[in-house]
């Protein structure tokens, strides 16, 4: 369920989230609106996952990306959240967000407190990076994906 469809290609909208307030644990996620959740296979495995993100027609970054349940849906639908590794100087709902899912961390998971749900996530990052600095990842980096044609990006602001 996790590994199977990966590497996984996917584009599109920065939506407004839940507001559970990832900003201000320093961990914002962009999420992708429900239609392009919709297109993700139905049998991938929610959990946490890393790759690669660009925003627009911007640089490429290492992500970590959350595949978990939609509260908003009554847990029946699934959200997917990308966590760029960098920091920007804005906001950027409205935006295309391209990304390739290349690896998979671990399983969704309950925390007892918001200091352990922080530092799994910290140490999520840190396998992140370790990992994407491999070859088989780091090629990824380069995928023509990542390269829209001139003039064709799309960019609702
Ligand atoms: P929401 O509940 O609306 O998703 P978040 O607290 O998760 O709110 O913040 C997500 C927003 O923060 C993104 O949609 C994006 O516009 C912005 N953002 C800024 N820096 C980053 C980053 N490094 N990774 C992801 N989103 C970021
Ligand atoms: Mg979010």
């Amino acid at each position: 369920g996790a590994m199977r469809h990966l590497p996984y290609f996917c584009r599109g909208e920065v939506v407004k989230g839940f507001g559970r307030g990832s900003k201000e644990l320093g961990i914002p996620t962009a999420n992708f609106s429900e239609q392009v959740v919709e297109s993700f296979p139905s049998d991938i495995s929610t959990g946490i996952y890393y790759g690669w993100a660009c925003v627009g027609n911007g640089d490429v970054h290492k992500m970590v990306l959350s595949i978990g349940w939609n509260p908003f849906y009554k847990n029946i639908k699934k959200s997917v959240e990308t966590h760029i590794i960098h920091t920007f100087k804005e906001d950027f709902y409205g935006e295309i967000l391209s990304i390739v899912i290349t690896g998979y961390i671990r399983p969704e998971k309950n925390f007892d407190s918001l200091d352990a749900l922080i530092s799994a996530i910290q140490e999520d990052i840190e396998e992140a990076k370790r990992q994407l600095d491999l070859p088989e990842h780091l090629k990824l980096k380069e995928d023509n994906f990542f390269h829209l044609p001139e003039g064709k990006t799309v960019n609702n602001h």
